[in-house]
């Protein structure tokens, strides 16, 4: 297996001060990979910016042009969370670029799978704006960019991020050719993300929300893989699985309430993995989104790359939530998602 990384110190330039979205997270997840020893299995791919062209798939030249004049003027805030610096348009720009160089090196064949350790994160970014630390939102970006380069028609987007990704949902809503799935704290920011968002007209029943009661955990989330994602991801036969890899459902993640262990991800990943390997020859592609406690992004990264290597074992140094608990309700409201999508029996 060829495992391909994406990481450019760009990256490290998107300078957000003592905000949670801040270099340190790339800067410990590296070095964590390369005192593992995991970094040298590992592909490294040259991240590359996206052109405008390519940001306008997804993005208004509006928007495009408003975070660049951000930039030039030294930075600000684009909305109540999402702060840039004078290297942001850039950083965002490589960003965008490196998840569009994974799905080149994978379609193409140069490596089986990749993991894009980039940022800022992009899965909350709509349109005509940024939103909750997103800029360009870069998993949509890549998706449209695989349907028109490579010809797809299907492709597949999981995001087990703990905040719904809204810019996603939105950027094909209407859309027949991108499958969108999402676990996700609800209610919570940003607000969107209940069952009965299901697409619209050509779109309608393309777009499958699974959100979660603060509190869940593993084994809600591998149930809502196994019996929701995996059946959703059989009937639509997608030709490509791109992953918009969120580790703030961790259970010691400071922004959320979930209650998924670093065991949990890897489990995820084990899951998305042999779906890729049955539905579309292995095409399997992550991206980190969120995740705010550096050991946990770390481990899990790690953890993720071993799976992707083919390597089963998984370590998990935080181990089971203290406050692990059952809690009611899951059955039913599983009922209800498999109902809402056909998806019984
Ligand atoms: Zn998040």
């Amino acid at each position: 297996m060829k495992a391909g990384i994406i990481y450019d110190a760009i990256y490290l330039e998107h300078d957000t001060g003592d905000h949670v979205e801040n270099s340190r997270r790339l800067v410990e997840t590296m070095s964590y990979l390369k005192e593992t020893g995991i970094m040298e299995k590992l592909v490294p791919l040259s991240a590359r910016p996206a052109s405008l062209e390519e940001l306008e798939m997804i993005h208004s030249p509006n928007h495009i042009s408003y975070v660049k004049s951000i930039a030039e003027r030294g930075g600000g805030w684009l909305d109540p969370d999402t702060v840039m610096s004078p290297k942001s348009y850039e950083a965002a720009l490589y960003a965008a670029g490196g998840l569009l160089v994974a799905v080149e090196a994978v379609m193409k064949g140069e490596v089986d799978n990749a993991f894009a350790l980039v940022r800022p994160p992009g899965h909350h970014a709509v349109r005509d704006r940024a939103m909750g630390f997103c800029i360009f939102n870069n998993v949509a970006i890549a998706a449209r960019f695989a349907l028109t380069k490579f010809n797809l028609n299907r492709v597949l987007i999981a995001d087990f991020d703990v905040h719904h990704g809204n810019g996603t949902q939105d950027a094909f809503y209407a859309d027949p050719e991108v499958l969108y799935f999402s676990t996700h704290q609800y209610p919570y920011y940003p607000g969107t993300g209940w069952i009965n968002e299901v697409g619209t007209g050509e779109g309608e029943g393309f777009t499958v929300n699974f959100p979660m009661t603060a509190g869940w955990g593993d084994e809600e989330y591998l149930r809502a893989f196994n019996e929701v994602l995996g059946p959703a991801a059989r009937r639509f036969q997608p030709q490509l699985i791109l992953v918009s890899a969120g580790f703030d459902p961790h259970w010691a993640d400071q922004l959320a309430m979930m209650q998924v262990t670093i065991t949990g991800f890897a489990r995820m990943a084990m899951i998305l993995k042999e779906l890729a390997a049955e539905l579309c020859q292995g095409r399997l592609i992550f991206t980190l989104e969120g995740g705010y406690n550096l050991q946990v992004v770390a481990s899990s990264v790690r953890n993720i790359f071993d799976v992707l290597l083919g390597n089963p074992e998984v370590d998990d140094p935080l181990g089971k939530a203290p406050a692990a608990r059952k809690l009611e309700g899951f059955d039913e409201h599983m009922e209800a998602i498999k109902r809402t999508h056909h998806l019984e029996g």
